[in-house]
């Protein structure tokens, strides 16, 4: 296990000061394909994105979070949605078993794909026995809007019959027992049900979710993020997203690369990660995403009168520059600004095993 101060930037603080926390929990996206494409998503998931995390990738990934964390190392197995490739989800489970890592915490899902109590038992019990902790199956008005409510019921009775109660997590409940019916509704009507489901449960504006749900949202001038640093969101977010392509996001800041775990172990990333030295981790750690907008001014960006929150401006400069092909180090993949790059034609699709 790591200690605070084998990161370099830690080892400059002082005593008082905030640190960077360890990253205890890390997210492993095992493809951005999906069968939903909600408005919230803080990429830009859907049917036509791809990729496919490998075992090695993934593999990778959790040593290195391991080797930060120790037992305290929690891996939770996302999307897109992973039941796409289930197949690759077990060979991934097998394998950390194998190697004897700590058990999967959590696996997420949109449970569309539960159409047929057999096949549903057959899964659970799979993933039941490689070590799953917990279900966590995501439902909301943004998902009913894609996903068909009678698969996700049946998961979730399916499941408490074989991991019992404690073991299924739905986000949220109520709404399974309360669905709005978005999907019946006109656009303007829609809108409305989202408004109030965002007014309800908070959003990062983000992703898709910047682009699709800004206008839903209250808007201010953009002074009112002048300042506002991000500086809690890169010490404190105590873990890490990890994409496909084995891209490293801090916390829930997809689209803001830190490294690439097929180049450099995770620990070793979180060692080094510095965010007040490097020139556009500096800018959002001191001034956050408003310290970006001499510059992108002068580059041409033209300013929103209003911007729904510090995120959703973050979003956006960040799309410019993306755009720009500026800070096209850090400023990516593709996919999170919404362009589904063809992860096997370029070659980089996970190996198969
Ligand atoms: S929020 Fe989840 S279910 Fe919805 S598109 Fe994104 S990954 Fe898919
Ligand atoms: S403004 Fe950008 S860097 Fe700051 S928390 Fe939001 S997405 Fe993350």
């Amino acid at each position: 296990m790591l200690h605070l101060d084998d990161n370099q930037f830690n080892r400059r603080r002082e005593r008082n000061q905030t640190k960077l926390k360890l990253w205890r929990h890390a997210g492993l996206m095992l493809t951005y394909q999906c069968s939903a494409a909600c408005r919230f998503c803080y990429y830009y998931c859907s049917p036509q994105a791809d990729g496919l995390m490998s075992v090695q990738t993934a593999i990778d990934a959790w040593q290195g979070l391991v080797r930060i964390a120790s037992e305290d190392a929690k891996v939770h197995i996302t999307g897109g949605e992973p039941f796409l490739y289930f197949e690759r989800l077990i060979g991934i489970l097998q394998e950390a078993r194998r190697l004897g890592l700590t058990p999967v915490d959590v696996i997420e899902t949109n449970g569309s794909w539960a159409e047929d109590e057999n096949d549903i038992v057959e899964k659970l019990r799979q993933i039941d026995s490689l070590g799953l902790n917990r279900l966590k199956i995501s439902w909301d008005a943004f998902h009913e809007e894609f996903i068909d409510i009678q698969s996700v019921r049946r998961l979730v009775s399916v499941a408490r019959n074989i991991l019992g109660d404690n073991r299924v997590l739905v986000r949220w409940e109520k709404h399974l027992d309360s669905p709005t019916g978005i999907r019946q509704k006109s656009e303007p009507q829609r809108k409305n049900i989202l408004q109030e489901a965002m007014a309800s449960d908070s959003c990062r504006l983000t992703g898709r979710a910047a682009d699709a749900l800004a206008e839903l949202s209250q808007q201010y001038p953009c002074e009112k993020f002048h300042e506002k640093s991000c500086r809690n969101a890169l010490l404190s977010s105590k873990g890490v997203h990890i994409d496909p392509n084995g891209e490293v996001f801090n916390g829930q800041c997809s689209g803001m690369i830190v490294g690439n775990v097929r180049q450099t172990p995770l620990d070793e990333l979180w060692k080094a990660f510095e965010p007040d030295k490097t020139n556009f981790w500096q800018i959002l750690y001191n001034k956050g995403p408003a310290g970006f907008l001499e510059n992108a001014a002068a580059e041409g960006y033209a300013c929103r009168e209003k911007y729904a929150s510090k995120c959703h401006l973050c979003t956006d400069i960040r799309r410019f520059f993306f755009d720009k092909g500026l800070f096209s180090q850090i400023i990516g993949p593709n996919v999170c600004y919404g362009i589904n790059r063809n992860f096997a034609s370029e070659g980089i699709l996970g190996e198969k095993q």
